[in-house]
């Protein structure tokens, strides 16, 4: 079957370039003009992607990705954003969203992000993963430490999963960026830096054994002890 794309977009140009592309790569898509029409579309239909730009008529798109993941609707958002700076980025990736391409952005690209997210909407599913006293559901995405439940947003959650599938072995911020943003980041490294800070404050901070461990010059590891 083929994959449904929603894309919120108020450009009607960029819109329909974006759609037309995407038919013709046989995905289905239906369009939003506005956040208010991309959410209740986003709610009331299932979409295996959503395409979400930022700056739109109605509700922000930020304030639309929050607004799904609190109403539990879990499809990978894809943000479609003009603003480029590292916290602009961050704000994006925290509000719920699981990547984020720059306008003008080529379409080879864009097709690229989209079919990387559908591969790890696929793959999600699986049993539960324990390290030390961690624990992680594949299915529902809650964590807990020492059985008490942990909030984590998307990325912080999908960053701890990569730790715990590959527990014990140190990880670069290059492995990191490709595997849990699926792509380098070159110049925006330190969004990982800022994101394992995030995910240590949530599962370290009020537990005397650390987990997460800095690896200097290289990278971060999940072990028991140092
Ligand atoms: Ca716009």
């Amino acid at each position: 079957m083929s994959a449904r794309i929603l894309v919120v977009e108020d450009e009607k140009k960029v819109a329909s370039f974006i759609k037309r592309g995407l038919e013709e790569e046989g995905f289905v898509v239906e369009l939003a003009a506005d956040g208010e029409e991309g959410l209740s579309l986003a709610t009331e239909k299932k979409f295996d992607v959503v395409l979400m730009d930022l700056m739109l008529p109605k509700r922000d798109g930020l304030e639309v990705i929050r607004e799904m993941r609190q109403r539990d609707i879990l499809t990978p958002v894809l943000c479609l954003t003009a603003k480029d700076t590292v916290e602009d980025i961050v704000s994006g990736l925290d509000s719920g969203s699981d990547d984020y391409l720059t306008k003008p952005f080529a379409f080879a690209e864009l097709l690229a992000r989209v079919r990387a997210l559908l591969r790890r909407g696929s793959q999600d599913r699986g049993a539960e993963l324990t390290y030390a006293d961690l624990r992680l559901d594949p299915v529902t995405h809650k964590v807990w430490r020492s059985d008490k439940e942990i909030d984590l947003t998307a990325k912080e959650y999908a960053l701890l999963e990569y730790f715990m599938r590959n527990a014990e072995q140190v990880l670069t911020r290059t492995m990191i960026a490709e595997h849990v943003w699926d792509y380098t980041f070159d110049s925006f490294t330190n969004i990982i830096d800022v994101y394992v800070n995030y995910l240590r404050k949530k599962i370290d901070r009020d537990y005397d054994v650390k987990l997460i461990h800095t690896v200097r010059g290289v990278g971060y590891v999940l072990r028991k002890g140092d």
